[in-house]
């Protein structure tokens, strides 16, 4: 949604003042100021305790804000009555007005009233004043940079079509939901929503690391859009029912995704505040109840495609919604449902001058400022408006640098990462750089400062230089976050000695087991019945000695006895290789190998393995890192380690070896981007992952008692590096931002 401009915005501008000052006092009682247009729209509310009136231009579409008193001297110009009966007749209708003004500054307030009313073409002699007002707005719109164009283009607003007569139909048949019933209802649907999405929590945390992920961005990109229009109509149709026009709805264009967007500007002009409040915070509210709803349904749904939507549906309307619609730091909803809950009407620009009227005084010991900004800023509090106003900024300044990280990963592929680095120096420059040099010229060029005034910025900024030179030589330690893949130390795997077919698994994944200890059987008819044939040689070569012990024949006896002797021996050869159908375990450890059921009857050649043995204490990370972190590293820092299935603890590890080995051909699969991780790499000629930026492999030992630690988890390392001065650390992370690796 889209909200109006106040009058204030213009009324202090120089350019109305201007006009007045060549008026001479004695033709002004005379002039007879144009009548008030008569087909201006009004409405009365009251604002920080004052009373108010908005006026609508159904021309130009806009809104306007000013002080009842002001309306009831606006309407005395009817085009008959010249500036002396007008003040004439205002102090007859306004007597305490008198006590305020004496008639010189009534007189001057209606001339400038009337140039006012006059410029912003309110008044019915000038036909031509709304467009000279808008001529006025043209020139004073600021140069084009090709930075704002791009801006632009990020947040384009395309108007498509008026919703009014759909709207007027769409809340005709809806009008219950805005009722106490629709309320009630409502929050029933969300109280239940809440309790089961707080009972299925630890259901629902595991599965939030896939949510930002490749595959399913295109998923929330797609809901998100169908979520917004949703959300729009929200804002339209709440408008509407309580009487509000809608004449605009259209494609927001925010970073090349289009949005809906609907213009409610009209419910400014409700005299409850609020239906005000309800309109803008419609969307958030239907987004909400969806929630709920996706919740409940996500609950009973079984696992599968329907079941992940409603996931991501459940996540993008509740944590999305309230982290960006409702997120006053910025301007959308929230924003404006705490402007009218404060009855501080552009709270943003009002915390802005609040801010430059601050360093004006620590900066340049001005004291005041001009009046007109006095008259406007509040004069309590301003401590929170300022606190607003930078809170706004560098939030602003965080989600545009989030973007540009997005854009430089997402365009790094084609080689283009740098245009993402651009994105973020712009944002970095246009907002906080370009706004504070602007203000020091505009200061500095100011004509009522003096020689003391001029000399008090430069003391200021060499003082600020000086303190900044010595806080960047604080010593800093030099702290490396980065993923890690868990690795066995040493481990050996159990492999089939003879091809046989697997006919039991003895032991699980993650078992522990000793040395000698039964892995598997195996079954193998051929080493089977070579037994068998073995047996029954030995068993003729017996019989056959017994029938040579009657006779006297002794060659014949020494004969079948060699040949026993021969038969036994091949009897105990395939006694021994039929004992290799059992396999066994020659060290102690754990099982490592995971799922060993899909290997249940599987057949084996020799030298298969049927799985991995390591012993888990210690265990050992592998870190990867590109050449300048690893130029940090040394033997035994320090080393923590998180990983996602323990998140409440820390293990702590020492850096076994020193990173002067040649860089990493080839990267553990579990940290490669497209399988889950965060490293880019490709697959180069024979199937090993080769990353793409140099990188060096550290190689970190952990003591793991418990063996909680498994091979293959991942988790998040910080390194603990050397102490070294804070810029060093400082440009280091600003190296790593522009990642100037990636475009040499
Ligand atoms: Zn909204």
């Amino acid at each position: 949604m889209t909200k109006p401009q106040h009058l204030s915005s213009f009324v202090n501008s120089s350019i109305v003042i201007q006009v007045t000052d060549a008026a001479t006092p004695h033709d002004v009682d005379s002039t007879v100021p144009s009548a008030l247009r008569s087909d201006l729209h009004i409405s009365h509310q009251l604002f920080e305790g004052r009373a108010y009136a908005i006026i609508k231009d159904p021309l130009s579409l806009k809104y306007f804000r000013l002080p009842s008193e002001d309306l009831a001297l606006a309407s005395l110009f009817d085009g008959k009555r010249n500036v002396a009966v007008i003040r004439a007749t205002f102090f007859q209708q306004q007597p305490q007005a008198a006590l305020k003004q004496t008639r010189d500054e009534l007189t001057e307030r209606i001339t400038r009233f009337a140039n006012e009313l006059l410029l912003s073409g309110f008044l019915e002699a000038t036909a031509a004043g709304v467009r000279q007002q808008q001529k006025m707005e043209a020139a004073r719109r600021p140069v084009v940079t090709p930075w704002g164009l791009f801006m632009k283009a990020l947040f384009l607003k395309i108007p498509l079509f008026d919703p009014d007569p759909l709207l007027i139909r769409m809340e005709r048949r809806m009008r219950w939901v805005w009722s106490w019933t629709g309320m009630a209802l409502s929050f029933v649907i969300f109280l239940a929503g809440l309790i089961v999405f707080m009972i299925e929590w630890p259901r629902i945390a595991p599965s939030l690391n896939d949510f930002l992920t490749l595959p399913n961005l295109a998923t929330i990109w797609a809901l998100t859009i169908v979520v917004k229009v949703i959300h729009e109509f929200g804002h339209g149709l709440t408008c509407k029912h309580y009487g509000g026009e809608v004449h605009e709805m259209g494609a927001m264009v925010i970073v090349f995704s289009p949005f809906l967007y609907a213009d409610v500007t009209d419910s400014y002009l409700f005299p409850n505040k609020r239906h005000r409040i309800l309109v803008a915070a419609a969307g958030i509210y239907i987004e909400l109840v969806i929630a709920a709803l996706a919740t409940l349904l996500w609950a009973i749904s079984q696992p599968g495609p329907t079941q992940q939507l409603l996931f991501n549906l459940m996540l993008i309307t509740s944590v999305w919604t309230v982290l960006f619609n409702a997120n006053p730091l910025m301007k959308f909803d929230g924003y404006y449902i705490l402007t009218d809950l404060l009855d501080v009407p552009n709270l943003r620009a009002k915390a802005q001058m609040c801010v430059s009227e601050m360093a004006r005084k620590f900066v340049f010991g001005s004291e005041g400022g001009s009046a007109a900004n006095q008259a406007i800023l509040p004069q309590r509090r301003r401590g929170w408006f300022v606190l607003y106003s930078v809170a706004a900024q560098l939030y602003l300044l965080q989600i545009t640098l989030g973007i540009a990280m997005i854009f430089h990963h997402l365009l790094m592929p084609y080689g283009l990462a740098w245009l993402g680095d651009w994105l973020g120096i712009g944002a970095f420059v246009s907002m906080l750089i370009v706004p504070v040099v602007a203000f020091f010229k505009k200061q500095l060029s100011a004509p009522d400062n003096t020689s003391h005034g001029r000399r008090r910025p430069w003391l200021m900024l060499g003082g600020f230089v000086l303190l900044l030179a010595l806080v960047l030589q604080v010593p800093w330690p030099v702290k490396i976050e980065r993923p890690a893949v868990l690795q066995p130390v040493d481990s050996e795997f159990v492999r089939a000695e003879v091809a046989g077919r697997i006919t039991h698994i003895a032991v699980k994944s993650g078992q522990e087991v000793k040395p000698g200890d039964v892995i598997a059987t195996l079954s193998s008819p051929r080493v089977t019945s070579d037994l068998r044939a073995a047996e029954l040689r030995r068993e003729r070569a017996r019989r056959e000695l017994d029938l040579t012990i009657g006779t006297a024949e002794p060659a014949a006896y020494k004969q079948a006895q060699a040949s026993l002797a021969q038969a036994e021996a091949a009897v105990q050869e395939a006694q021994r290789i039929e004992s290799r159908l059992t396999l066994r375990t020659t060290r102690a450890g754990i099982v490592i190998t995971p799922d060993l059921d899909r290997l249940a009857t599987a057949s084996l050649r020799p030298s298969d393995a049927v799985c991995e043995i390591a012993a888990l204490d210690p265990i050992q990370i592998y870190i990867p890192l590109n050449e300048r972190q690893a130029r940090h590293i040394r033997a035994g820092q320090k080393v923590e380690l998180r990983v996602p299935a323990m998140p409440a603890r820390t293990f702590e590890g020492q850096v076994i070896s020193d990173t002067k080995t040649p860089p990493t051909r080839e990267l553990p699969p579990n940290l490669v981007a497209t399988l889950g991780g965060d490293l880019a790499a490709q697959p180069d000629a024979e199937g090993r992952l080769t990353p793409l930026e140099t990188t060096y492999g550290v190689l970190v030992s952990l003591p793991n008692p418990d063996q909680s630690l498994r091979p293959g988890m991942t988790g998040t390392t910080l390194l603990h590096g050397p102490i070294q001065p804070l810029w060093r650390t400082a440009l280091m992370k600003l190296l790593d931002f522009v990642s100037l690796d990636y475009r040499l």
